[in-house]
């Protein structure tokens, strides 16, 4: 690539594997940053130097950063993100280093100095830039804690040596915006109109991610369906009158998946590998997650997994909560098998087990469970993600790759991944459906079982179309350079 075609993108994040991850964040800043330097562009990084991060350190910098009524002297210590030559700036300061856990720990849930310590890392972005005389053409960065990143951008830094450089700001789950009390905002220096006013039950908050919103020269969220119901009051949380102003500069790109570790040609914790060309493999893959789990063992009878968070935003409450009888109701037909993994919430996890207890056609695994992860995207017929809200999704895409027709609510990400027939019926890989109800889900779950029964052919083509779809990070990463040179083209 030409040397003028090379990006200079920082990545500021609270996450990033393998550093520190509490959730599908980290996964996809360290994924796209090495994605990214493998495209040829020139990457750092920059995140929280945690109490236990372990890492080489093959540099230290000092930074200065201005905060609160002081300026506070810290350290970044630099190492290289294994697999690339993306350098990682970890930034080391008591908030980071003296205690354990990302936002808080068994002792404090949400520790009472998030607004401080993440306000530190956003203004440390520029502070470190200074230190090692580096000027990005983007900075990037992601969610609430880093929110405050562009702000700063806008605001106190904008004339300081940063003329040119734009910002995106990704959301990768509206739910959590970072609000906190008025009394922070001294710390982060900025004015209450940048830090954007909320109004809270009793007295008026910050809210980091509604001011990232505003300032933000561009803003992107982890699918396109999602950054459309973003902007509706149903997905919103709030934010979608913000969102909506700002819809010219709002945009979606999919999270990529790992295609080393989930490759049905190559998984190692499948006990055989298959392939588009070897489904009969797929097959006894079936049989023995059958076995193992403990249901009967037939290969006739279709067999549906779920792999999930039990939680509400993922349709449990519609499939199992009180006074809904979808799965009871599945399961009675008889005519299909479930195999549920899963951890959550006490209520569901109970209802599963006595579920379970009752039906033999259901088999129910309460943990963390990686190899069954992948065991039952391997060996079932039928991936079931009935989620109220997505922004992404992972799972749709793996249970796509391995030849698992998704059965999904169309929303998020879900939307944007899986195919059904009346939407296009050649490059079909699926079933959607719209509500967020019981019945919806059981007639669902009814007609893919009646296709199964009724039009194998079908089914095998929609396997066949969504194990050729490119779901890899390649991919991703294309599409937000896309987006980066459009940013740069178009300007502040
Ligand atoms: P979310 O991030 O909202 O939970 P995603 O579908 O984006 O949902 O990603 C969930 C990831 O976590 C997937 O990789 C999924 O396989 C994994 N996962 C969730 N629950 C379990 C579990 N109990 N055991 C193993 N893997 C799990």
């Amino acid at each position: 690539m030409p040397s003028r075609n090379v990006l200079k993108i920082l990545m500021v994040s609270s996450e990033a594997v393998p550093f520190a991850k509490s959730g599908g964040l980290a996964d996809m800043v360290g994924s796209l940053a090495k994605h990214l330097a493998g495209l040829g562009h020139d990457v750092k990084m920059l995140i929280p130097a945690y109490r236990g991060v372990d890492y080489t350190r093959e540099e230290s910098i000092n930074v200065s950063v201005n905060v609160g009524f002081r300026t506070e002297n810290t350290v970044c210590g630099r190492t290289t993100l294994a697999g690339s030559n993306v350098s990682v700036y970890l930034l080391e300061h008591p908030y980071f280093t003296e205690r354990k856990g990302i936002y808080g720990n068994e002792e404090e849930e949400f520790f009472a100095d998030n607004a401080k310590r993440f306000a530190l890392l956003s203004r440390a972005a520029f502070s470190l830039l200074r230190a090692i005389d580096w000027k990005p053409d983007v900075i990037h960065s992601h969610d609430w804690p880093t929110a405050l990143v562009p702000v700063y951008l806008r605001t106190l830094e904008r004339n300081q040596g940063f003329e040119g450089t734009i910002s995106l700001f990704t959301i990768h789950n509206i739910g959590y915006q970072g609000i906190f009390s008025l009394h922070d905002l001294h710390y982060t220096r900025l004015r209450l109109k940048d830090v954007c006013l909320e109004k809270g039950e009793h007295l008026e908050q910050l809210n980091f991610l509604r001011g990232g919103i505003r300032c933000a020269d561009y803003v992107s969220t982890v699918s396109p369906q999602y950054a459309r119901e973003i902007r509706t009051t149903r997905f919103g949380h709030g934010l979608e009158a913000e969102l909506e102003k700002r819809r010219e500069d709002l945009f979606g790109i999919l999270n990529g998946i790992d295609a080393e570790i989930w490759n049905p040609e190559t998984d190692s914790y499948l006990p055989l590998n298959y392939s588009k060309t070897s489904l009969e493999k797929k097959l006894q893959v079936k049989t023995i997650l059958q076995e193992e789990s403990g249901l009967s063992v037939d290969p006739g009878i279709p067999l549906i997994g779920i792999v999930s968070r039990l939680v509400e935003q993922k349709g449990f409450r519609e499939l199992c909560g009180p006074g809904e009888t979808a799965l009871k109701d599945i399961l009675d037909r008889g005519d299909c098998q479930i195999v549920i993994l899963g951890t959550g919430e006490k209520w569901c996890e109970e209802v599963l087990r006595s579920l379970a207890a009752e039906y033999e056609n259901l088999r129910v695994r309460i943990g963390f469970d990686e190899k069954l992860a992948h065991m039952i995207e391997g060996g079932s017929d039928f991936f079931l993600m009935p989620s109220r809200y997505e922004p992404c999704g992972l799972n749709q895409m793996y249970s796509l790759r391995y030849g698992t027709v998704p059965i999904v609510r169309r929303t998020g990400g879900l939307a944007d991944t899986v195919i059904s027939r009346e939407e296009d019926p050649a490059r079909e890989n699926g079933f959607l459906f719209e509500e967020i109800t019981g019945e919806a889900i059981r007639s669902a779950v009814a007609e893919a079982v009646r296709i199964y029964r009724e039009e194998p052919d079908r089914i095998l083509r929609m396997r066949m179309n969504g194990m050729s779809e490119d779901f890899s990070w390649n991919h991703s990463a294309e599409r937000y350079v896309e987006l980066y040179r459009y940013g740069l083209r178009r300007g502040r």
